[in-house]
């Protein structure tokens, strides 16, 4: 009985099941991993080819038949089943992953893959079509978002083919795409919380530019400088703080200019789809309109900063404007090289995203 629930689309077609693993190249020493192998179409290819197969399965009623199915047959031996969501599944060791994905669980899938140690040497994964373009996207093409960045800086990411709704048995709402993600070996030595930490400030508006999001932002300014006192805290560096007068006025001009600079419509958020962008603090939303409106109803036109408000401005600025000169480029422009250089000058000057 078929529970779509938990997204139980079975290829049923031989053809596809074949291609995808012809895909991935497997040597006759692999162990595969597979998630979700429902009643084993895919299983069933995989066994032919490598030695071995984990399959991690969370429906004990297709945990069963995929394990019947290959009971007495040469390939009962080589097939290992796994009961369980994969998600909380500690991953034994494998060489290869192919799947065809459960599509709710895509994203934090794909980034338990990649934070697989020792890295796989490929994944050959089905998903839904958008969630793939995505994951492929550049810099400039409508789909370009935190996940596309995320998953190009530790992998690269091929598309293999298009898989069409009636190859799947219910048919599902949505086309597929099979995709290749090839983790890059060795692993590029970044702190993922801080990486993520300055894609996910970036990203909330990614039409808007660098310097928009940072200076023209307040709650963002705000959250660095807590980081940056934390940062001093732990290296024992004195901060030296009370409040300073500062025009207002140069700064009010320079946020509203950029709100008008350009309004391209944002794409709705999508939770399956996207990195789970509902968890986005709310306070990283605020418009700079709003605190602009606010701040022009008071009629002031200076005031009040802390020194380490206005130390933190300052790295912030040289940042943008001195060491890398991104302060007028727009996120979605950006390719994984700036944001690497942007991480790493601002966490030249103590400033982090973690
Ligand atoms: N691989 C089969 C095929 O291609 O015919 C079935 C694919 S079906 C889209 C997804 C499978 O993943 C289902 O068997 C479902 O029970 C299983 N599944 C869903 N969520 C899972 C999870 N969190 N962990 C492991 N398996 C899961």
């Amino acid at each position: 009985k078929m529970n779509t629930d938990i997204g139980q689309h079975v290829l049923k077609n031989p053809g596809i099941a074949a291609a995808i693993v012809e895909k991935a190249e497997l040597k006759q020493s692999d162990v595969v991993l597979e998630i979700g192998p429902g009643t084993g179409n895919l299983t069933a290819k995989i066994l032919e080819k490598a030695k071995k197969c984990i399959a991690v399965e969370l429906d004990p009623r297709m945990a069963a038949e995929v394990t019947k199915r290959f009971q007495s047959t040469p390939y009962q031996k080589r097939l290992e089943v796994i009961l369980g969501d994969v998600m909380k599944t500690e991953l034994p060791y494998f060489d290869v992953c192919i799947s065809n994905t459960p599509y709710q669980i895509s994203s934090p899938l794909t980034f338990k893959l990649l934070a697989t140690s020792p890295a796989p040497r490929s994944c050959i994964l089905m998903f839904q079509r958008e969630f793939a373009l995505r994951l492929f996207a550049k810099p400039g093409d409508k789909l370009y978002s935190r996940l596309s960045v995320n998953a190009q800086m530790w992998a690269k990411i091929d598309h293999i083919m298009k898989v069409g709704k009636n190859n799947f048995k219910p048919p599902p709402q949505v086309e597929s795409s099979v995709i290749r993600m090839v983790p890059k070996n060795p692993r590029p030595q970044i702190n993922y919380e801080e990486w993520d930490g300055l894609l996910r400030i970036v990203f909330v508006r990614k039409n808007k530019t660098l310097r928009s999001s940072f200076i023209g932002t307040s709650s963002i300014m705000e959250l660095l400088e807590a980081n940056y006192r934390t940062w001093c805290a732990q290296n024992d560096i004195p901060v030296e703080d009370g409040p300073v007068e500062v025009a207002n006025d140069e700064a009010m001009v320079m946020d509203m200019g950029e709100e008008q600079e350009e309004h391209v419509a944002e794409e709705p958020a999508d939770e399956v789809m996207d990195m789970d962008d509902d968890d986005v603090p709310d306070f990283f939303k605020e418009t700079t309109n709003a605190r602009l409106e606010a701040a022009l109803k008071n009629g002031a036109s200076r005031k009040k900063r802390g020194k380490v408000a206005e130390l933190v401005r300052e790295k912030v600025r040289q940042v943008l404007d001195e060491d890398t000169g991104l302060g007028e480029k727009r996120a979605r422009m950006c390719d994984e090289n700036d944001f690497l250089k942007l991480l790493w000058a601002f966490n030249q000057k103590g400033i982090h995203f973690n």
